[in-house]
């Protein structure tokens, strides 16, 4: 017995002696070990074109950007494989031609873990072709069911749970005459939305929305431009859900500004684009930018990623049950 007791006393006291040691740096290491709940990238304004070529007198993919696509994609599989979803916030395409989807979804087959839940959003590019060229007979209607059948979705507005977590899609569901920049978002669809944020809504969840279009004077690229959304119902809505986050692309603009995430009753997010970056400056030449999500309990933290070089641009950090400063 005598021995046991030694054994344990030993056993106790190098225990001790060695956690007395342990290095400073071992804390931080276990909580760099921390592994999020969900993990997924958000990108947008991929602009897939294809070859230059003219259509009826328009020239179209003149310095197309498509190889950024895949770019992204492979820099997503080194920086996380194992990413549960996938999200794209729109402008999949540049006119919304049907050879664009095809190579759009090949692209994203290959490129993409198999496994990944995909949420793909309707851009106001998708609906250019009505734009650009002389379609008499061709309707939003078509070019939405268009989108449809090329994506393999079921409505232009839809929700998914992934691992716990709701995730929620809007989508326009026609390009405005006199007004490219803004979404059509039907009645029909404000309602859907008011349904589905107040099922199983907990306070210290987030809940995960998309839409192409950015809300006017809000995230960065989104100052005093006068034909932008102005999104009075959508923000009387989502304050109603501060642990909502919403995922904007359309501006092309950097993620290097702080206004990439801006609160205000509820947590606004800019993707930026895969296609070309702009600033107030102009266009950022060779520049292609996402976002790394990661979810863990207590926290969601939003990773900004330049592909071009493959580096951390910055991490913006959302704790749950946040108390905005302006919240009454
Ligand atoms: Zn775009
Ligand atoms: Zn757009």
């Amino acid at each position: 017995m005598k021995g046991i007791y030694r054994i344990v006393i030993l056993a106790a006291l190098l225990f001790t002696a060695m956690d007395k040691d342990l290095p400073f740096s071992y804390a931080s290491e276990l909580q760099a070990a921390e592994m999020p709940i969900l993990q997924f990238p958000v990108m947008s304004d991929i602009h897939i074109c294809g070859q230059p070529r003219i259509i009826e007198k328009v020239p179209i993919c003149k310095g197309n950007t498509d190889e950024n696509f895949l770019k992204a994609l492979e820099d997503y599989q080194q920086i996380a494989p194992s990413y549960q979803a996938i999200a794209i916030v729109g402008d999949l395409t540049n006119h919304g031609l049907q050879d664009q989807y095809n190579r759009f979804m090949d692209l994203l087959f290959t490129g993409s873990n198999p496994g990944a839940e995909r949420i793909l959003a309707i851009g106001n590019h998708e609906f250019m072709e009505m734009k650009l060229w002389n379609r008499p007979l061709l309707t939003n209607e078509m070019l939405l069911m268009r989108f449809l059948t090329k994506t393999g979705k079921g409505k232009i507005y839809e929700d998914k749970w992934i691992l716990g977590y709701h995730f929620i899609t809007l989508g326009s569901e026609g390009m405005l005459q006199g007004n490219h920049n803004a979404p059509y978002i039907s009645d029909a669809q404000y309602r859907w939305l008011e349904l589905k944020l107040s099922l199983n809504a907990a306070p210290n969840k987030p809940i995960f929305v998309f839409l192409h279009h950015p809300l006017k004077d809000t995230v960065y690229g989104t100052e005093r431009k006068h034909d932008y959304f102005d999104g009075k119902r959508l923000k009387n809505i989502l304050r109603k859900y501060p642990q909502a986050i919403l995922f904007s692309g359309h501006s092309h603009y950097s993620l290097e500004h702080p206004k990439t995430v801006y609160q205000k009753g509820f947590t606004m997010v800019n993707t930026s684009s895969v296609s070309y970056v702009t600033t107030h400056k102009g266009r950022k030449r060779g520049l292609s930018q996402g976002l790394l999500v990661e979810v863990y309990k207590d926290r969601v933290e939003i990773k900004a990623r330049e592909f071009s070089n493959k580096s951390w641009i910055k991490t913006f950090t959302i704790p749950n049950e946040i108390s905005l400063p302006h919240q009454k």
